[in-house]
């Protein structure tokens, strides 16, 4: 059973080197009485939040999470499995199952918190780690509920074309508002643009000036910021802000894993906008996932909805897969694909 292992709990930016490949030999049976089922992992999910949780636990770390990984155990994450055998009576072999597993070949897991998969949706089971599941919640909770959208509105998306910005951009669309998102590369700005819809796009990392690109964009200001990047964007971004706007605050990658974390110059603007800011995290919603899935399945069926995937293979791939997040390597969602069945 091939593991993904932390060496050490990593300072600064996570690298390959802090992850290690093993195999367990280890054998594993679902014990009579356990509850529990032995799965065949198929897709992982590469997440920023992973980052997090390879570095030392700390005040401000441990509010959102309270199990960090440890060094010389298996990193873990959400994944797509294939029940292979159970000790519980709602799961039976050949069931598919997401929800939280380690990084290896085959778990043994106990299934309270695992979702079993409807086969009778026709999707990719890759689906259930992007936008059938927490990255599709995380959009959907974070535009709709934080940032209090109406039709003709204004909004911008940093990593827009990840695996939750491409999404938020898409519902954006739908609800009719003037859609731009800031991306890494030209590749990915031209995906916003020609895939995904968005109204207009710039890479942040050519054009320097984010107050101009702001500007230009926006000569009206922004009702609505959706922030996952954090520091320098947000900085130009309050600065373009209109009064009353909202700013969603999914997440801050680029501040993760810095020593020292930006100053934010502009923040009395919010004051003198009266801007509304908020932070979430997706497990605070997790009862509006039925409702979610209502939602979104009709687009996805109807083909108004885009989801852009980056599949990687082999479990050995994984740790370059992972870090990758944090140079902006990966196009639309990350996904390491163990097995495909
Ligand atoms: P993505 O698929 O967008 O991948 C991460 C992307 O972030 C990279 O591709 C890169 O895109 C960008 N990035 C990486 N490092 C930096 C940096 N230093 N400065 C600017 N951009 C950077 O990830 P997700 O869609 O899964 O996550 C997006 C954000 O949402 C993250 O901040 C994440 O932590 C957060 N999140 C929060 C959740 C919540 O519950 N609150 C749940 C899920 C995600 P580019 O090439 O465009 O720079």
């Amino acid at each position: 059973n091939k593991q993904v292992i932390l060496k050490d709990y990593v300072k600064g930016s996570p690298k390959e080197s802090d992850l290690l490949i093993v195999s367990s030999t280890v054998e594993l049976k679902v014990k009579p009485g356990s509850s529990a089922i032995l799965v065949k992992n198929l897709y992982l999910s590469c997440d920023p939040y992973m980052g997090i949780l390879m570095g030392e636990p700390n005040p401000s770390t441990s509010a959102l999470m309270d199990v960090f990984f440890v060094p010389g155990k298996p990193i873990a994450g959400i994944g797509v499995s294939r029940v292979i055998d159970s000790d519980d009576p709602t799961f039976s072999k050949g069931d598919f199952v997401w929800g939280t597993v380690d990084w290896e070949e085959y778990s043994i897991i106990n299934p309270t918190g695992s979702f079993k998969i409807d086969l009778n949706i026709n999707v990719p089971l890759s689906y259930y780690t992007g936008i059938l599941g927490m990255p599709g919640l995380t959009a959907y909770a974070g535009f709709y509920e934080i940032c209090s959208p109406k039709k003709g509105e204004t909004v911008f998306i940093s990593a827009a074309s990840g695996a939750v910005g491409q999404l938020v951009g898409q519902f954006a669309k739908l609800m009719g508002c003037y859609v731009v998102g800031s991306a890494g590369s030209k590749e990915k700005v031209d995906l916003l643009v020609q895939k995904l819809g968005f109204d207009d796009a710039f890479n942040y990392k050519e054009e320097h000036d984010t107050d101009s690109a702001l500007k230009r964009c926006f000569p009206k200001g922004i009702d609505i910021y959706f922030e996952n990047v954090g520091g320098k964007m947000l900085d130009a971004v309050l600065l373009n802000m209109k009064t009353y706007g909202r700013i969603s605050v999914c997440g801050m990658i680029s501040q993760y894993h810095l020593e020292t974390r930006d100053i934010v110059h502009n923040l009395p603007v919010i004051m003198f906008k009266r801007l509304r800011m908020q932070g979430f995290a997706s497990f605070d919603f997790i009862d509006r996932f039925p409702k979610f899935l209502e939602f979104i399945l009709p687009y996805i069926k109807d083909g108004k909805l885009t989801y852009v995937e980056d599949i990687v293979e082999g479990l050995e791939n994984g740790p370059a897969a992972l870090v990758g997040l944090f140079r902006g390597q990966n196009i639309g969602k990350q996904i390491l694909e163990v097995s495909r069945e």
